[in-house]
C-alpha cells in the first residue's frame, strides 16, 4: 500500500518542543447521560503532530471523551479549544468563540462503524464533505478525493458502494473521507473493533503511515502493541477518568498503576 499523507507535514519532534502549538485542548470536560456521571473533568491537550492513544475497559467513557472532543457530544462542564479559541455557541458570546461546525471542519473523526452512505460510491463518499460543506467546487474536491482514496489503496474501487466492499476496505474509505477534509487533527473511535481479524492489519497500516507522517491524532484503541508502537503518549481511562498517562514504554511497558495493570494483564 502507498503512503498515506496529511495536510500538516510539521515535523513532529520540533513542533512537541512548544506548548503554544497545541493544536486541540480538553479543560475540565465533564459530561452526565441523566444522573450518571460518566466523564469527572477530563483536561488533555493535543499538541500538533502528536498522536495520543486512549486505552481502558468497555465503558470507561473513551468514546463520549473522544465525541466531546469534537462537540458530537456536549459537556456539562468544561470546555474544547481548538489552536487557543473556545468552542462555543457563537450567539452566545464574542467573536473569540469557535462554532461547532467550524471545529468539526477542522477536526476529522472515524468511528468503529464506518458510518458511509451506504447510496453512494467511494467517490461521491469522500467528495461529500468537501463539496457540501467546504463547498469546493466539483471537480476540485474529486481530485482531493481521488488523491486519498489511492493513497489508501482503493482506487480501482471508487464507482463502488459501501456494500460491495470488505470491512477493512470501509473503513479505508472513511479514513479518506475524513482526510479529504484536510483536518488539523483526527480523532479515531476504535477503528478496527468492528473488523474480522484478518482485516485489522490493512486499516492499522493506514493509520501508522498517517501517524509517521505527522498527522495529529488521538487514537481509541485496544490494539495495545500498535499503540505502544505509534504513541508520543498514551492515555488510561477508568470510570470516566485518566488514571494514567505517560510514554508508550511508562505506561504498556511499565505500568505501575495496579488498575492499569489488571487492564493490561488482560491482553497477554
Ligand atoms: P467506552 O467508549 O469507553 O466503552 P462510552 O463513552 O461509550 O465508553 O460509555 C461511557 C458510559 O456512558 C457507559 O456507561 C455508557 O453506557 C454510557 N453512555 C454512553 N453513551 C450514552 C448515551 N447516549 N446515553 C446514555 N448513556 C450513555
Ligand atoms: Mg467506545
Amino acid at each position: 500500500m502507498t503512503s498515506v499523507s496529511p495536510a500538516p507535514a510539521s515535523s513532529a519532534s520540533a513542533s512537541l518542543q512548544n506548548a503554544s502549538d497545541i493544536v486541540l485542548e480538553a479543560r475540565g470536560i465533564t459530561k452526565c447521560f441523566g444522573a450518571l456521571t460518566v466523564l469527572h473533568g477530563i483536561d488533555l491537550a493535543l499538541k500538533a503532530g502528536e498522536v495520543v492513544s486512549i486505552i481502558g475497559p468497555s465503558g470507561s467513557g473513551k468514546s463520549t471523551f473522544i465525541r466531546c472532543m469534537n462537540m458530537l457530544e456536549k459537556p456539562d462542564a468544561g470546555e474544547i479549544l481548538f489552536r487557543n479559541r473556545r468552542v462555543g455557541e457563537k450567539y452566545r458570546g464574542s467573536g473569540d468563540l469557535l462554532g461547532q461546525g467550524e471545529l468539526r471542519r477542522h477536526v476529522g473523526m472515524v468511528f468503529q462503524h464506518f458510518n458511509l452512505f451506504p447510496h453512494m460510491s467511494v467517490l461521491e463518499n469522500v467528495i461529500e464533505g468537501p463539496v457540501i460543506v467546504q463547498r469546493k467546487p466539483r471537480a476540485e474536491a474529486v481530485e482531493i478525493a481521488m488523491d486519498y482514496i489511492a493513497k489508501v489503496g482503493l482506487a480501482e474501487k471508487r464507482d463502488a458502494r459501501p456494500d460491495q466492499l470488505s470491512g477493512g476496505q470501509k473503513q479505508r474509505v472513511a479514513i479518506a473521507r475524513a482526510l479529504a477534509m484536510q483536518p488539523d487533527a483526527l480523532l479515531l473511535d476504535e477503528v478496527t473493533s468492528a473488523l474480522d481479524p484478518e482485516l485489522v492489519g490493512e486499516v492499522l497500516g493506514v493509520v501508522r503511515d498517517l501517524a509517521n507522517q505527522g498527522m495529529t491524532m488521538v487514537i481509541v484503541t485496544h490494539e495495545i502493541s500498535f499503540a505502544a508502537d505509534v504513541s508520543d503518549r498514551v492515555v488510561f481511562m477508568e470510570n470516566g477518568r485518566i488514571v494514567a498517562q505517560g510514554s508508550p514504554d511508562a505506561i504498556l511497558r511499565r505500568p505501575d498503576n495496579e488498575r492499569l495493570k489488571a487492564f493490561l494483564a488482560r491482553f497477554h
